[in-house]
């Protein structure tokens, strides 16, 4: 079993560039089944996830 903790006091840190992520940028994607978010590290600019519910963040 995993439990699932919520916590403030730590940073998430990049897993491509190591930096600690102090934003998480987010750009648009549009399609025909809707929209879906692409985030991204602020840093590196490299992919760390993409939504797949509709309106999952900021929806
Ligand atoms: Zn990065």
């Amino acid at each position: 079993m995993i439990t699932l903790k919520e916590t403030d006091e730590v940073a998430p840190l990049c897993p491509h560039c190591d930096v600690r992520i102090t934003e998480l940028w987010f750009r648009e994607l549009r399609s025909t089944f809707g929209r879906r978010y692409l985030y991204f590290c602020c840093k590196c600019k490299k992919v760390l996830g993409v939504s797949h519910r509709k309106g999952f963040w900021m929806g």
